[in-house]
């Protein structure tokens, strides 16, 4: 979700609430996502608390040997095991083979010298997920960003790339402090948009110059890649040209608006790192038109027109057609990749599901729940009347966009993982994994959709820097990244949900649920991934105590 700048803008600046000040804003977002790049002058708002210094996680270690797990090590490859993983500090150093199934280990042959043990026998390792479309949210929905990336390392999520994740000083704050391990959070990536930072608070980006001037500014400050909308052609070059000059990478939210100037392949052309969402991607391939034929009475700002009618593009692609094939060559010969974050606008295809998934009860913040609900101002709340047209023409929509996915995969195309959680009843950590699953759904291999999530996400992390990647991989050399699962991900992608997946247990004949992540290792510090979830469903408990009391007696 972003050209939803308008409500992301002013969820994250807070700013939904004071009525005076939501006018500027609205023209600050209109003025960004006409394609402008311009920015006006709006005081910078109150933000989402950072997260306390770090109490949990233990490590990282001299020594930590991960006993007999069966390995998935996220290039594609298939699982082996058992094997001895030897983590030294926050680097993998070794991993060892150290016999076959069902057969006992030859303790003999087992590395030895341990300063700390974990039995994974009968368990599952891979690389920790990369999700790269994060929000950190707001203050109105979530305003602690503990709750959010306890979510995140719960779930086995490693690496974030916010598109934003907060404001520019905010972001990067909690970037260093994530790198120095100071607090329990993933890696952070920091992408941001045109114009971001405090000292171009009274800037407006207007011409190519001015373009090249913020990227270079952004690249001084510490941000990683920028966040685009879909920018007129000259000024998207500029910020582009100056980008890839700096080594710095870069996502586009080719947004309604300006889509009819600046599509997924003119961005690509003009050197683009990768697409995130499906906005442009259709545009690329028209059969008959160019622009989408909206109603004559289409309104962007009424959300319900914005959402209900772009699914309505999926009869006018032809798949297997000769636009769509030299489309998926070119993305190829671009090197493009595309981050489809496919979960966020499920709700579309069946509202009801999305409403009561089995997570919201304990582990969704009665603040974001309240957040979700039809409402005309809350981003991503277009239930006005949503109908049964809406979710067919998004079922529909679903299956020509996973068949391109899923196309651009087999020739070789890298499609990643990204959520935007926090918007249309997705809570956090959950829909990276339903996102995980979707890609399964499109028709990719559970190992690939791994590959998405982990190998594929490091890549277009590492792309733009021409670097090899640190992380993404289990492997010796690499960053410690990765996750302990009890049951296997390859055979039910669900045991990565916080909440498991339901099982009949035929010995006792009762319900269970089974799997969530074990353990989450992020640069070596080892996190118990269940006590996490604990600690979020406590923040949630106490916010449901809080709303409960009289509001007289708050204070
Ligand atoms: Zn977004």
């Amino acid at each position: 979700m972003k050209n939803k700048l308008i409500q992301k803008i002013s969820d994250h600046y807070w700013l939904i609430k004071c009525c005076y000040k939501f006018a500027s804003i609205m023209l600050f977002m209109m003025s960004i996502t006409s394609g402008n790049a311009q920015k006006s002058t709006v005081k910078l708002p109150d933000k989402v608390k950072p997260a306390p210094d770090r109490t949990t996680g233990e490590g990282p270690f001299n020594r930590l040997i991960i006993r007999g797990a069966t390995l998935i090590d996220g290039t594609g490859g298939m699982p082996r095991g058992p094997v001895d993983i030897i983590i030294e500090k926050n680097i993998i150093v070794d991993i060892q083979s150290v016999g076959t199934p069902n057969l006992p280990i030859n303790k003999d042959n087992r590395p030895t010298g341990a300063t700390k043990e974990i039995d994974a026998k009968g368990k599952f390792v891979m690389p920790g997920i990369i999700d790269l479309h994060i929000h950190t949210g707001s203050k109105t929905k979530a305003p602690e960003a503990e709750y959010v990336y306890k979510l995140w390392l719960a779930h086995g999520i490693t690496t974030v790339r916010g598109v934003p994740s907060g404001d520019l000083e905010w972001s990067l704050s909690e970037k260093r402090r994530s790198k120095q391990n100071k607090i329990a959070a993933p890696r952070m990536i920091s992408f941001h948009l045109p114009g971001a930072g405090i000292e171009w608070k009274d800037r407006k980006i207007l011409t190519p110059s001015d373009a090249k001037e913020w990227v270079q500014y952004a690249n001084k400050k510490g941000v990683d890649g920028l966040k685009l909308g879909s920018f007129r052609p000259e000024i998207m070059k500029a910020l582009l040209d100056e980008a890839n000059k700096l080594g710095m990478g870069s996502t586009a939210h080719l947004g309604q608006t300006g889509v009819a100037q600046m599509n997924a392949i003119d961005a690509a052309r003009l050197g683009l790192t990768g697409m995130t969402h499906f906005y442009g991607l259709f545009e690329s391939m028209y059969e008959n038109n160019d622009v989408q034929p909206w109603p004559v009475d289409m309104n962007y700002n009424d959300e319900q027109h914005r959402f209900g009618q772009v699914a309505r593009q999926w009869k006018m692609v032809k798949p297997g057609g000769q636009k769509w094939n030299s489309l998926l060559e070119e993305f190829l010969k671009l090197d493009y990749f595309i981050n489809p974050t496919m979960a966020i606008y499920s709700a579309g295809r069946d509202v009801m599901r999305a409403r009561n998934a089995d997570w919201h009860k304990d582990y969704t913040l009665p603040s974001l729940m309240d957040y979700y609900q039809p409402s005309r101002k809350n981003h991503g709340a277009y239930w006005f009347y949503w109908t049964t047209h809406d979710e067919v023409a998004w079922k529909k929509f679903y299956q020509v966009w996973m068949q391109f996915l899923n196309e651009y995969k087999n020739r070789g195309g890298k499609v990643t993982v990204g959520s935007d959680a926090g918007f249309i009843y997705q809570t956090y950590g959950f829909t990276t994994i339903q996102e995980m699953e979707m890609l399964q759904e499109a028709g990719f291999h559970p190992l690939e959709v791994i590959r998405s999530a982990t190998l594929h996400g490091a890549e277009e992390i590492f792309y733009p820097k021409k670097k090899p990647i640190e992380y993404g991989v289990v492997r010796e050399g690499l960053l410690a990244d990765l996750i302990i699962i009890d049951e296997n991900p390859l055979a039910n992608m669900k045991v990565l949900y916080g909440t498991g997946a339901v099982k009949l247990n035929d010995e006792t004949g009762e319900v269970e649920r089974v799997g969530g992540v074990r353990y989450t290792i992020k640069d070596g510090i080892l996190y118990d991934a269940k006590a996490l979830l604990k600690e979020v469903a406590d923040m949630v408990e106490k916010q449901k105590r809080f709303k409960a009391i009289p509001v007289n007696l708050k204070n």
